[in-house]
Order: structure tokens, then sequence, then C-alpha cells
């Protein structure tokens, strides 16, 4: 019976929707195959959705809430759905339909000397890159590992770059948001009718709230302002390779310190030399044995094969030649004794052939790191926050690992250097259709979190399946911070239909809801 009514909600529900945006443009159950929902995903019914959305404009978006809300339909905003290893575009509750904001790709502003771009969600980073690059406009996107996904929904979930904008959800700059109800929200300045600084000023007057619909489900973001990189008259490049294992500790401390003194100003990404590695070979051909993760001497074979260190990680450092050459002094010092070999700097002045060192050009080699598994391979991430100490993040390391052992699975991950922070981002890679290798992946991604906040480390982002677990580990006094998250949740979205269990965040009527 139940099920029943939930379906004849969903079918009134669409065909109200269909009324708005026509048919053409909402995909039913039936149509939605694994790979357009989660390419990760085993289980392809466990996130399975009621249906997809796709409006063309804001007000298509404000008409589809609104139907949702009278119809108590669960909406799963997505911008291009590309969040791979955290869940793509499914919902975390199956049966909610997927607002896919794909079609709204806008570039709809880009004002060069104040360094912005106004961009609706569709809009990806190769399209933005491709935009600038054909109209010489000298601004620089700074763009994730995964170049796929959009500029908004990349920032909305804290994606990292590998420029000096690179903490992506910092350089988002006054939002157009449509709310649960259906209103229409511009915040800072852009509550002013005539307001000219929206996207050059991140307040407003008292409250700021651009950062309240990051990583929540209180809002559909549907225009932003997103600040770019001036391009620089110059910039220098380095690859830094650290042979041991041990080398973390001391390298974590260094490269704080640098960002902490702002001599190099991009997140620094010390990966392991499986990150490297595993786009450019299969497992097979390194080891057979599907019950132990890569012995030493493996280890030491596909470091010598590919010229990798232990650790790896860039260095750029962008701005006048005359500062940046300087800069790479200090660096060479830096390294000095600590690297077997002097730094070499991979050079770019304006006015050289592209791609500059600053990778205008989005590669998609990263996303080759599950091949690393095979046809079917796939990945998940558990991503804690730890101190940026070189210690704590060298003991963690080595806990972690040894979690990877016991579930005979490779080491796989990145640290990403802060001034004060290191995330540590776990790459747990498995292959989709071996059920024994899942049950490990998630089994390991269960005992990665619970390890970080034994430790007093918590998630940065979570995977569907992960998120309830990483948000109760958010637990002082009693868990005051989800009381808060309720009372908020409850006041915007009434009807509790955004977004439901989106970190850990339910609305009033499906609190405590079975465990996903
Ligand atoms: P990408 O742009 O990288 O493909 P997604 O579109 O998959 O990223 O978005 C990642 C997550 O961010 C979504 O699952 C959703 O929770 C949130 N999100 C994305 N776009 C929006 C948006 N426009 N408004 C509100 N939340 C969004």
């Amino acid at each position: 019976m139940a099920y029943d009514f939930v379906t004849q909600k969903l079918e009134c529900a669409l065909k109200a929707m269909t009324s708005v945006i026509g048919a053409d443009w909402i995909q039913s159950r039936d149509a939605l195959t694994r790979p357009l929902l989660d390419a990760y995903e085993p289980d392809a019914l466990k996130h399975r959705a009621g249906a997809v959305v796709q409006p063309c404009c804001t007000e298509e978006v404000r008409a589809i809430v609104r139907i949702a809300a009278e119809h108590s339909v669960q909406l799963w905003p997505v911008s291009r759905g590309c969040n791979l290893g955290y869940g793509g575009s499914a919902p975390l509750l199956a049966g909610s339909v997927i607002l896919d904001l794909r079609r709204m790709n806008r570039i709809l502003e880009v004002d060069t000397a104040g360094a912005f771009c106004v961009v609706e969600p569709g809009v990806g980073f190769a399209q933005l890159s491709e935009y600038l690059q054909r109209e010489h406009i000298p601004l620089c996107p700074s763009i994730p590992g995964n170049p796929t996904g959009s500029l908004i929904g990349n920032a909305l979930e804290r994606g990292i770059g590998y420029h000096p904008y690179g903490e992506h959800a910092n350089y988002l700059c006054g939002l157009e948001v449509v709310l649960p109800t259906g209103n229409l929200l511009r915040t800072g300045m852009g509550a002013l009718k005539n307001g000219s600084c929206w996207h050059r000023y991140p307040a407003g007057l008292g409250a700021a709230w651009d950062q309240m619909f990051v990583q929540s489900n209180l809002g559909i973001v549907t225009r932003a302002g997103v600040w770019l990189m001036p391009e620089p008259e110059a910039c220098l490049r380095t690859q830094v390779a650290l042979p041991n294992f041990s080398d973390l500790e001391w390298a974590i401390e260094s490269l704080a310190e640098l960002r902490l003194q702002r001599l190099v100003e991009h997140p620094i990404i010390v990966g392991n030399f499986l990150h490297d590695a595993a786009v450019h070979s299969h497992r097979n051909e390194w080891h057979s044995d599907d019950d132990t993760s890569i012995p030493d001497a493996v280890v030491t074979r596909i470091m010598d094969q590919y010229g990798l260190g232990w650790w790896n990680f860039p260095l750029m450092l962008c701005g006048y030649p005359e500062v940046i050459r300087a800069q790479a002094k200090i660096l060479e010092r830096r390294f000095a004794g600590k690297v077997h070999y002097p730094l070499q700097f991979e050079g770019w002045v304006r006015g050289d052939a592209y791609p500059s060192p600053l990778a205008t050009a989005p590669s998609l080699t990263g996303l080759k790191v599950v091949d690393w598994e095979g046809a079917d391979g796939a990945h998940l991430f558990s991503a804690p926050v730890l101190p940026a100490v070189g210690r704590l993040a060298s003991y963690h390391a080595r806990r972690s690992q040894r979690f990877f052992e016991l579930h005979s699975t490779d080491y796989c991950c990145t640290f990403v250097v802060g001034p004060r922070h290191v995330r540590n981002i776990n790459t747990i890679l498995f292959r989709l259709n071996d059920p024994v290798s899942v049950a490990r992946a998630h089994a390991l991604c269960g005992a990665l979190i619970e390890d970080a906040h034994a430790h007093g480390y918590g998630e940065y982002r979570a995977h569907l399946d992960f998120m309830q677990k990483a948000a109760d580990s958010y637990d002082f006094w009693n868990h005051a911070q989800r009381a808060l998250n309720n009372l908020v949740k409850d006041a915007i979205d009434p009807a509790g239909i955004l977004a439901p269990g989106k970190n850990g965040v339910w609305p009033k009527r499906l609190r405590e809801p079975p465990s996903c």
C-alpha cells in the first residue's frame, strides 16, 4: 500500500512537472541505467532515482520545486552529476527525483578586469576553459582532478584544484538560490535590486549566506559568481619525488610552512606512488594475488618503472618573473639535502604556447586511476581532515596503510596540504562486478572513517553510503551541531523535499530513517 501511494504521488508530480518543462526533459525510472546514476555503484537499486528532470532556467526550477513540495516528492539537485567516488548523480534516498541542471549551461558574464565569471550550474570546467582561450581572456580557472564536472557543483562540494584558487568553495562570490519553498534569493550584494558588487564583495550587510548552501540541503544554486585567477606574467613548476614512506613527516611539516608563509599559494597535493602509477597500468601486470595488497618489492619496481617517489607532488609559483625566480631559489634551498637532485623548474611566460604550467586545459588522465583494477574498476573515497603536523600525518598514514593491507586493498592516497590542515584523501579502488572486492572496499571505508573519528578527525566530504556515518562522528555535546542543522532545515525546507539525508541532515518527517 505504502509503495502504491508513493508511486502515485510521484506520478502526479511528474505529470505536473511535464506540463511545465515538457516530456522531452523528464526521464522515467525505467530509463535510468547505472552509469547515468553512479558509474561506481555496485547495487543498481540502492540509490535508484524515481526520475530525472532537466529544467532549462531558474523559473522552471522554481516551478518544479513548488510541485515537489505540493506532492511531498524529494528532489536531489545536481549540476553535472559527476561527483565520482562520492555517489555521482544518484540520490541518497531511492525514489528521489534528480533535478539535473546541466541544461542550464550559460556563461552569463566574464569580467576580465574584475577577474570573475558568472555561470549557471551546467557550465563545466572544459567549457569555461575553451571559452576563455577562444576569446583570449587572460583568466585561469582552477580545475579539479575530475574535470568533467561543473564549477558550481564542484565548489558546492568543496572540491579542490591545483592552482592558487584551488579551494573552490572559497572562490564562490554571490549566489542565486531557489529555496525549498520555491522562493528566490540572491545572496550578499545581490540582495540589492540593483546590486553592482554581487560578485565582487562576498558578504553584504549582516550575516553572509553563501557558505550556507555549500555541502548542505538548503537550496538549489541556479547561478554563481566564481572568482578566477588573473593570468600571471610567468609561472615556474617543479615536480618533487620523495623516495621513502618516512619522508611524509618532514614533507608535511615543510610544505605547511611554505603554505603558511604564502610562498606556495596552491593546495599541495602529495600523492603516493600508486596515485600516479595506477593511471598508467593494470594491477594484474604487477601482482596476481587478489587477497594481498602489493608487496614492497613490487612497489619498488613500480616506482622505478615510472620514475616515481613513494610520495610525489607538484609545486607551482605564479607571478612576476623576478619574484618567482627568487621564490624558486628559496624552494631549492628548502629541499637541498632532502631530495637527492636539484629541483628542475619548467618555466612559462605570458605569450608562450599553452598549456602553461597552470594546466588551463582540463585533462582526463586522473580519472584513469580506476583502470588499475581492470575494466570494471571503480573507487570510493574516505577523506578525513588532519592538523598540518608532520608527526600526526605520518602516524595517520601508517595506520591507514595498515587498514588497506588488512582489507587486501592497495594503498592509494593523497595528502592535500593547506597552511593549517591536511586533507587525506584515500582512494579505495575495487572491482564493481566482484562482490568480495566490493565488500572489502566498503568495510575499509567504514574502518577508515571510524579510525579517523577515534583520533579526532572528521571527514570533509563523504560518499552517499557513508554520509550518515561521517555525520555521526561530529558528536560534540550530544550532537549539538546536528540539532542546529535540524532546526535550520525545518525552518527553510518545511515540506522536507530537498536532498534528504545529505551529509546526515534529514527533514523532520524523515528523521531517524532506516540505516542506508
Ligand atoms: P559536478 O558538477 O562535479 O558534476 P555534481 O553536480 O555531482 O558535481 O554535484 C555534487 C553535489 O553537490 C550534488 O550531489 C549535490 O549534493 C550538490 N549540488 C550540485 N549542484 C548543486 C546545485 N546547483 N544546487 C545545490 N546543490 C548542488
